[in-house]
């Protein structure tokens, strides 16, 4: 048996092989340095091309334009709910709109809520957050300072496929749990932001990519850490940030230009993976109960139930047995989330589906 599991963990999650192997080839000495990249200055030379190329890379993988900031920040997403609102609500557009989609879009408004006002442009609490608002259910402010949505609910499993239609304000969109899942068109976002730790690298790091113009709402009087303007004058130097975080992130975006070959390449592969689970979802429908509305489902997190709270153990440790591991639901939904983020192997993927196929054809 391998030492390494397929970990299907939500995050932190899994990295691709040849960036850990990458990694651990260089972690006593970088080429050419003969230190550590954990233990050289983020002012130096050879740290500085190491992050001036990981914004590089995510501007080609992204085509992020020139008229966008890219920020390497810390805190995790948790912080981007404050530093949203903090930055971006203004004197004259007191208020955002919220499109609440799960549980972690219903976090970043409480959040918004102690910054200023926050309108509930959708909710979908009343059916358990298991699909996402038709156009014509969005009520939307026109002079909202900005909306906010969260791309992939990672702990429900529904993703947008498509941006919803906001008119000329800023769509501010949490990436957390599927960034460089697709590409995307960024123009149509004010700004987009992302902790590393499922699609891009360890945690500790998060990725701001933001409209250059936005950058003029930020008040002088925010704390200097918590002002965007700061970081982006500072070409995110103005304190010590995740050296180790943006190494990785250099690497695994690496990964997506040579390994995988862009992000048009990734967005097939994760198609395939997704629709290896769902086929076996829909083939099983008693069984294997999925959470998401059908034209909702997340290519990222698939998350279902079983009958029973017994039969979703004993999947559990049956899996575990097979090493496909971490595939318990979060506490809120229950039942099983198997996250299958771009690192996951196709491999990987498959031998859950065998494994579900045959728990169903033995249980059901
Ligand atoms: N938003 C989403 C969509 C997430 O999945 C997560 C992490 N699970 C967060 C925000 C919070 O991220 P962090 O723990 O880095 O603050």
């Amino acid at each position: 048996m391998s030492t390494r599991n397929y970990n299907f963990s939500a995050g932190p999650a899994t990295l691709p092989l040849s960036v850990l192997e990458k990694i651990q080839s260089e972690m006593l000495s970088l080429p050419g340095v003969g230190a550590s990249v954990i233990e050289i200055s983020h002012r130096s030379g050879p740290f500085l091309e190491i992050a001036g190329a990981a914004e590089a890379n995510l501007r080609k993988l992204m085509q992020i334009p020139d008229d966008y900031a890219v920020l390497f920040l810390q805190g995790g997403s948790r912080l981007q709910f404050s530093m949203v609102p903090m930055n971006l609500l203004t004197d004259e557009k007191k208020s955002a709109d919220y499109i609440i989609t799960g549980s972690w879009g219903k976090n970043a408004s409480q959040e918004a809520v102690k910054e200023g006002g926050v309108r509930k442009a959708w909710d979908g609490s009343d059916t358990s957050y298991t699909r996402l608002p038709a156009a014509s259910e969005l009520d939307l402010d026109s002079n909202a300072a900005f909306v906010h949505i969260t791309s992939n609910e990672t702990i429900q499993g529904v993703q947008f496929a498509a941006e919803p239609e906001v008119g000329d304000v800023p769509l501010v969109c949490d990436a957390s749990s599927d960034v460089m899942h697709k590409p995307v068109d960024i123009k149509k976002y004010g700004l987009i932001y992302a902790c590393a730790q499922k699609n891009a690298g360890p945690a500790g790091l998060t990725v701001v990519i933001m409209r250059k113009d936005l950058l003029e709402r930020s008040k002088d009087s925010l704390p200097g850490y918590l002002n965007y303007k700061t970081h982006a004058d500072a070409d995110s130097m103005w304190n010590t940030p995740a050296t180790f975080g943006i190494y990785v992130l250099k690497l695994v975006t690496d990964w997506l230009i040579d390994e995988i070959g862009g992000l048009e390449k990734m967005h097939e592969q994760n198609k395939l993976k997704a629709a290896m689970l769902y086929e076996v979802l829909d083939a099983y429908p008693e069984f294997y109960q999925g959470h998401a509305a059908v034209d909702c489902r997340s290519l990222m997190n698939v998350t279902f139930r079983l009958p029973s709270d017994e039969l979703s153990a004993e999947f559990i440790s049956a899996a575990k047995a097979q090493q496909l591991t971490d595939l318990k639901g979060h506490r809120s939904v229950g039942g099983i989330r198997a996250s299958i983020y771009n690192a996951m192997p196709v491999a990987g993927v498959e031998t859950l589906r065998d494994f579900m196929k045959d728990f169903a054809s033995k249980k059901a």
